[in-house]
This record gives C-alpha cells, sequence and structure tokens, in this order.
C-alpha cells in the first residue's frame, strides 16, 4: 500500500506520541513499585548486575555464563511477578509490548510494519476529511435537487442524481483494482466534487490508498517532479501515478501548456495500463477535451473512461 509521506510523517508522528506515553505509563508503575517495594529496586539491580557480569565473562571465554544468568534472572523475575502481584495487583505488571510485532518501531526491517500501516490509513482518513468536511454518502442531501424533468436528457436532476449516488455507493463498497476509471462532467455546483470525495472517502475507509488533488494543483506537482532535486517532489509524483485511486478534481480550471498536457497524458496512461482507477470530475464540456488537452488525452477520456453527466442548476443558487 502506498501511502504520501506527508501521511507517514503524521503516522510516524502519531505512533512517538503513543510510544511516548506508553514509555510514561510504564515509568510512573515502576516508580510507584520501588515506593511500595523497595525490595522489586534490588531485584531489578540484580538482574542488571548479573546480565553485565555474564556478558563480561562469556567475553572472557565463559560461555556458559549467560546461560547461567538467564536462570538466575529467570527465577528473580518470576519472584518479582509474584510480590507484585500479591501487593499492587496484575496493573502493575510489564504490560504486553505497544506492538507484537515491531515493539514500537513502526518498522520490521525495512518493512512497514501493520501498526504503523493501520495508523496511516487513519491518518489518511483525517486528511481526506478534511478535504471533504461534508463529503459522507449519508450526508448526500438529495432534496437539493430539482425534480423537474431536465428536456436534454428526458429526466429530473434529482433522479439523475438518485442514479448516481446508488452507483457511486457501489463503487465504492466494490471498489478494487480492476475497478472502472469514472469521468464527471457538468456546470459547476452540480455536486461532482462532493460525490467525488464521498468516493474517495469510502474506499479510503476499506484501506485503500487514495491520492485527491485539484487539477491545478496536481499538474504544478507533477510539473515540480520533473525538475526538481529534492526527493520529496519525485515521491509525490511517484504516489500520484502509484496509489490505488486518484481523484483528479476541476480538470480544466488550470492552465495548460504542451508540459502540462504531456504530463497529464502520462499520468492517465499509466493509470490505466497499471489498472489503478482514476475519477475526473471537470466542467468541461466533451469537445473541449479535445481542444484543450488533445486527441491522446480525449481518447483516453472517452474511450477508457466511464462518462457521468451531472444536469441541472448550481446547488449554491437553489433549485431550479
Ligand atoms: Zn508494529
Amino acid at each position: 500500500m502506498a501511502y504520501t509521506n506527508e501521511v507517514i510523517a503524521s503516522a510516524r508522528r502519531a505512533l512517538e506520541e503513543k510510544r511516548q506515553a506508553y514509555e510514561n505509563a510504564r515509568e510512573s508503575r515502576t516508580a510507584e513499585i520501588y515506593k511500595v517495594l523497595p525490595q522489586v529496586r534490588e531485584m531489578d539491580q540484580q538482574m542488571r548486575t548479573n546480565m553485565i557480569r555474564a556478558v563480561q565473562q562469556a567475553l572472557a571465554g565463559g560461555e556458559a555464563a549467560i546461560d547461567r544468568a538467564r536462570m538466575q534472572n529467570r527465577t528473580l523475575e518470576a519472584n518479582r511477578e509474584a510480590l507484585i502481584r500479591a501487593t499492587l495487583g496484575e496493573a502493575y505488571l510489564d504490560q504486553a509490548p505497544l506492538c507484537l510485532h515491531c515493539g514500537g518501531a513502526g518498522y520490521v526491517g525495512t518493512q512497514m510494519c501493520v501498526c504503523l500501516e493501520e495508523l496511516c490509513r487513519q491518518e489518511q482518513g483525517k486528511q481526506l476529511r478534511r478535504l471533504a468536511r461534508e463529503g459522507a454518502f449519508e450526508e448526500f442531501d438529495l432534496s437539493l435537487f430539482s425534480d423537474k424533468v431536465h428536456p436534454e436528457f428526458g429526466l429530473s436532476p434529482r433522479s439523475m442524481m438518485e442514479r448516481l449516488l446508488k452507483r457511486a455507493k457501489s463503487y465504492a463498497a466494490t471498489f478494487d483494482s480492476g475497478s472502472d476509471s469514472l469521468l464527471f462532467t457538468g456546470d459547476t455546483g452540480l455536486g461532482k466534487t462532493f460525490l467525488s470525495a464521498c468516493i474517495a472517502k469510502a474506499v479510503a475507509q476499506r484501506g485503500f490508498s487514495v491520492g485527491y488533488e485539484s487539477a491545478p494543483h496536481l499538474l504544478e506537482k507533477l510539473q515540480k517532479a520533473k525538475f526538481s532535486d529534492d526527493p520529496q517532489d519525485a515521491k509525490n509524483a511517484a504516489f500520484l501515478a502509484e496509489c490505488d485511486l486518484l481523484v483528479i478534481d476541476d480538470l480544466g480550471t488550470e492552465m495548460v501548456n504542451q508540459s502540462t498536457r504531456s504530463n497529464l497524458y502520462v499520468l492517465v496512461n499509466d493509470r490505466l495500463q497499471g489498472e489503478k482507477p482514476t475519477i475526473i470530475s471537470s466542467n468541461l464540456r466533451m469537445q473541449e477535451f479535445e481542444q484543450r488537452y488533445g486527441r491522446q488525452v480525449a481518447s483516453r477520456l472517452l474511450y477508457a473512461y466511464t462518462h457521468y453527466p451531472f444536469i441541472g442548476t448550481d446547488l449554491r443558487k437553489g433549485k431550479i
């Protein structure tokens, strides 16, 4: 699973806070144990001394010393436990490590541990929630859409939205690497951004890595990666190419030139070939894609994406 460095950095900070809290709790437990049971402090010291001495002896050629010290310490450990349990109770015994796999380090070798991966998932969810504060399917208000039949499409914006909502929910619920790429078109304020944010959030909650960018920001990132020496810029661009689902919001609002066109083509094409679904929302009309991005990009969007036109008038201006 690929996450942005930003997500990984916040997840690592969250893990560090957990580790700190775990350590603090352990220290205050130990302090209290030593206060009530001073003999436990002596036992702890004895165990440390046993080990240090054993290591010294082992270095001098007495390999058996370590095993002997381990045995002694096991007995001391058992006595220590029994004493604490009898006097202070179970809660004062050493707790399970922060993570059974990595001990709280976040990595097993070079591999990210499941505990840190879980935190990444949570952090990504938080970021997406910030992005789309209201972006949850259940908050989608169909009554905002007019129920008057639209002359061009032969159905009302509300019934069209109802269908789109149903489709979006099932898309998010069954999302996988083989899912379609989607193209949402229509005027500003018809719920394209909202619906794509809902999908992004629901897909991320299922554990997939999700990128969500406005088109200007996305194209800026791609452009930056081309000329930058900062490895972070290359990683940002790689994430856009590799994340499980990429949402590009508001395509058509950015400045275009030869370079943005070719960057967009490479991204769209690579993701299609790698079976990485993308959702694009745009105010552009179908014929404008070709004028703006050239035939190569337009044909990918027209033939490889599933197209959903949004109809109606700007919700922010009220119903028709
Ligand atoms: Zn772990």
